[in-house]
């Protein structure tokens, strides 16, 4: 079993789905020469692609590209089905770090095909994840600035002000899909600059009153 701690409480929550939202900053789907989707782009990630902060990806042998995606992550708190967009914050009781790894080459040739993506997205250690601060430290999850160096260098910047679909929308729109239960993760997608890590990679990600995370690969 999968667990998560919420700083500055004692409450740990069991990992359930993670649910990752794709296509949610126009910078980055003009970068990778993708439609603006008119509904969400959804996939999950099993609970086993959790690494922590500290942890060294491996990247599958199946791949000579992966990319990382630096993106939010939301923790929910209690049960919801269809949960109004008015009521999506009272959702979620953490927010943290996140980095959706992504084998482009692998993905690309799901689509080329049209088969389902998992593979690409799913693989042990892709969902690198810092500790998760309470959702009451946090004043506007819609206004937070979001940075990813490799090896130093700046990669990824953004701000999720930047977002298509807030992060209550997010949550609603998820909920009409899936009931979302105690200790689910939602990753709301990534802004403009992904691109490939290799073997040795410093990965260093920051989010405004959040926090960071750090991870290497192997
Ligand atoms: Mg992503």
């Amino acid at each position: 079993m999968h667990t998560v701690t919420l700083i500055g409480s004692n409450r740990t929550l069991n990992v359930g789905k993670i649910v990752c939202l794709g296509r949610n900053y126009l910078d980055h789907i003009r970068e990778l020469n993708n439609e603006v989707p008119d509904a969400p782009v959804i996939f999950c990630k099993p609970a086993s692609s959790l690494l922590e902060n500290n942890g060294k990806i491996l990247i599958p042998a199946y791949s000579d590209d992966c990319h990382h995606e630096l993106e939010l992550a939301l923790l929910i708190g209690e049960k919801g089905k269809q949960i109004p967009e008015a009521d999506a914050n009272n959702y979620i009781c953490g927010y943290a770090v996140a980095l959706d790894l992504t084998l482009r080459d692998v993905q690309a040739r799901q689509k080329e095909k049209g088969l389902p993506w998992e593979i690409a997205k799913g693989f042990d250690t892709s969902c690198p994840l810092s500790r998760f601060v309470c959702a009451d430290q946090i004043n506007d999850p819609d206004n937070l600035r979001l940075s990813l160096k490799v090896n130093g260098q700046l990669r990824q910047q953004g701000n999720t002000n930047m977002m298509m679909r807030s992060v209550a929308r997010i949550v609603s729109e998820i909920s009409g899909f899936y009931t979302l239960e105690e200790g689910d993760i939602i990753l709301t997608g990534t802004p403009a600059g992904v691109g490939p890590i290799v073997s040795g990679d410093l990965l260093e990600g920051e989010i405004e009153q959040v926090g960071q995370l750090r991870v290497s690969v192997a």
